[in-house]
C-alpha cells in the first residue's frame, strides 16, 4: 500500500483550478464578503427611490429600488465580467470552504498542490 502524499487544496481539481484563476479582489469578496459604499441615490418619477452601492474592492453594483417610505421594491446585483466562476452555479457549503482555502493559502503565498501537478504537466 503506497503511502499519498498530504493534499493541498479543495477536492475537485477543476473547481480549484478555476478559483485560482480568481484575481485577489473576487476571491476577497467571495470570501469576506462585498465592501459596499455608497454610489448614487435618486428619487424617481412615480415617488420611488433608487440608491445604488458600489463594492471598493470589486466593483460590483448592488441597486435597490425603494418606495416613497424607504420599504424595498427590488433588490439586484451587478456583477463585473470574470466575477461569477462559469459553469459554477451557487456556491455550496463545501465550495466556500475551497474559496476560503484559496484566499488563506495566497496571502501565505503557497500554490495549492493542484495548480502545481497542472503546471508541471505542461
Ligand atoms: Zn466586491
Amino acid at each position: 500500500m503506497g503511502r499519498t502524499p498530504p493534499q493541498v487544496g479543495p477536492e475537485d481539481p477543476d473547481l480549484s483550478h478555476r478559483i485560482h484563476q480568481l484575481p485577489d479582489a473576487y476571491l476577497g469578496c467571495r470570501d469576506y464578503g462585498h465592501n459596499w459604499r455608497p454610489s448614487t441615490a435618486r428619487r424617481l418619477r412615480d415617488s420611488t427611490y433608487e440608491a445604488v452601492v458600489t463594492c471598493e474592492r470589486c466593483a460590483a453594483r448592488r441597486v435597490r429600488l425603494l418606495s416613497a417610505r424607504g420599504a424595498v421594491l427590488s433588490n439586484h446585483y451587478e456583477y463585473p465580467e470574470q466575477y461569477l466562476i462559469p459553469g459554477m452555479g451557487r456556491l455550496t457549503g463545501t465550495d466556500r470552504d475551497s474559496l476560503r482555502l484559496e484566499s488563506v493559502l495566497r496571502v501565505m503565498g503557497v500554490t495549492p498542490l493542484e495548480s502545481r501537478r497542472r503546471r508541471r504537466a505542461q
